[in-house]
């Protein structure tokens, strides 16, 4: 199964993700957990990609497309994968398509979650991060039982350098800019599957389960 999942920065998909591969048993790959993979082990790759990242702007096509070509072809992607944060350009999708043409296989869903841009600056100022595991909580939507603590793992929680107000605004710009001719490409390709996603974070899941369970 080889799914996309769409949504603007704090739409939930981190979220959604991790319910998603325990239950159909395919690989996240997040390029934003790889870009910050690489800034913490200071590879070139991650020199590269702090600059746009602390300014809330894209990584340029040409470098995303080459980790995301070269993950994909990967053993552990032999059934499948969750795409979460790529593509976010048209010329990303069409390098994708390459790929999959390449490999063989094609795109089965393009789960977009929907959610308001006005809700989502509340949402990602309170977004909290577990340093341990990445597990996702929300100060206020969906808190740890002990404050500042991972429920999973017992981790410390912080916020993400980009997590702050100034720069959410301009990456939801960024993003809603970047999104809607991706919504109609995969529109047009009969792909796009769109959920509310300003409902229970167990309701938004069952209505993307119920997208998965489906055939293309
Ligand atoms: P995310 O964790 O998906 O919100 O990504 C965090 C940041 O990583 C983005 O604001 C971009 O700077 C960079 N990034 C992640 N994925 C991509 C992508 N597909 N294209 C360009 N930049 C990306």
């Amino acid at each position: 199964m080889n799914v996309i999942l769409m949504g603007l920065p704090g739409a939930g998909k981190g979220t959604q993700a991790e319910r998603i591969v325990e239950q159909f048993h395919i690989p996240h790959i997040s390029t934003g957990d790889m870009f910050r993979q690489a800034i913490r082990e200071s590879t070139p790759l991650g020199l590269k990609a702090k600059s746009f990242m602390d300014q809330g702007l894209l990584v340029p096509d040409e470098v995303v497309v080459g980790i995301v070509h070269e993950r994909l072809g990967n053993a552990d992607c032999s059934n499948g994968f969750l795409l979460d944060g790529f593509p976010r350009t048209v010329a990303q999708a069409e390098a994708l398509d390459q790929t999959m043409q390449e490999l063989g296989r094609s795109l089965d869903h393009v789960i977009s979650i929907d959610v308001a841009k006005e809700k989502l600056i509340a949402r990602l100022s309170g977004r909290r991060i577990c340093k341990q595991c990445g597990a996702t909580y929300h100060t206020e939507f969906n808190p740890p039982a002990t404050e500042g603590v991972c429920d999973k793992c017992g981790g410390a929680l912080y916020q993400r350098d980009d997590d702050n107000e100034d720069t959410v605004a301009t990456r939801l710009d960024v993003n809603v800019k970047q999104q809607e001719p991706l919504l109609a490409y995969y529109g047009q390709q009969g792909l796009l599957r769109e959920v509310n996603g300003d409902q229970e974070i167990e309701q938004v899941f069952h209505d993307i389960a119920n997208y998965l369970q489906q055939s293309r």
